[in-house]
């Protein structure tokens, strides 16, 4: 299962003028998992729907939609998966791929990069699309609620769900000194 979207297919429907084409498309989270890598901070968790028009203006591409779906994240404080509903409109511009030889080249970044994007092959990547819209939903620090209550540090239980008999991990910090003399003082004797 291929997420390319073939531009080639794009004004073929009633010869010379070229349509917009509106694109409808669901996809199945089991579908993403061999694109996405492991380490990503996120799982898709319910089926993405991708509805968008593709408009072609020259040798560029203009895509209007909205991408959504619900992702899974690991809360940064508890550790625990949690989800997060997406519900992305984009707007973005595709430009056919630089030559590999300008590559390497210094190319002036304007705020248009933001939403420029390239195809190649007459396709766009819809897989990459919709992995940057995911990434764009993210929140800075992903958090199972603001309240979460983390972790203990000795033993690790979730305080969300349990206290443990650890002891207070803040302690004075003048208490501490008396007891590095303390132990000083028992090596001494010893
Ligand atoms: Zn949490
Ligand atoms: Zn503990």
């Amino acid at each position: 299962m291929t997420m390319q979207f073939d531009l080639r297919q794009l004004g073929r429907q009633k010869g010379g003028s070229l349509r917009d084409e509106h694109v409808d498309r669901s996809f199945q989270p089991s579908e993403f998992e061999a694109s996405i890598g492991q380490d990503e901070e996120y799982k898709v968790a319910a089926p993405v729907h991708l509805v968008m028009d593709v408009h072609k203006d020259g040798e560029a591409y203009r895509v209007t939609g909205r991408v959504t779906t619900r992702l899974q994240l690991e809360c940064g404080r508890c550790l625990d998966p949690f989800e997060i509903a997406v519900d992305n409109p984009f707007e973005l511009r595709y430009v056919p791929e630089p030559a590999a030889a300008a590559e390497g080249e210094e190319r002036e970044v304007s705020e248009d990069d933001l939403t420029t994007a390239y195809y190649k092959e007459d396709s766009l990547d819809l897989g990459e699309l919709m992995h940057e819209q995911f990434v764009l939903a993210l929140p800075m620090k992903p958090l199972c609620s603001e309240r979460c209550k983390g972790l203990c540090v000795h033993c690790g239980t979730n305080f969300n769900k349990e206290t443990c008999a650890c002891a207070p991990s803040w302690t004075d910090p003048r208490l501490a000194v008396l007891e590095g003399l303390k132990t000083k003082l028992i090596k001494k004797e010893t």
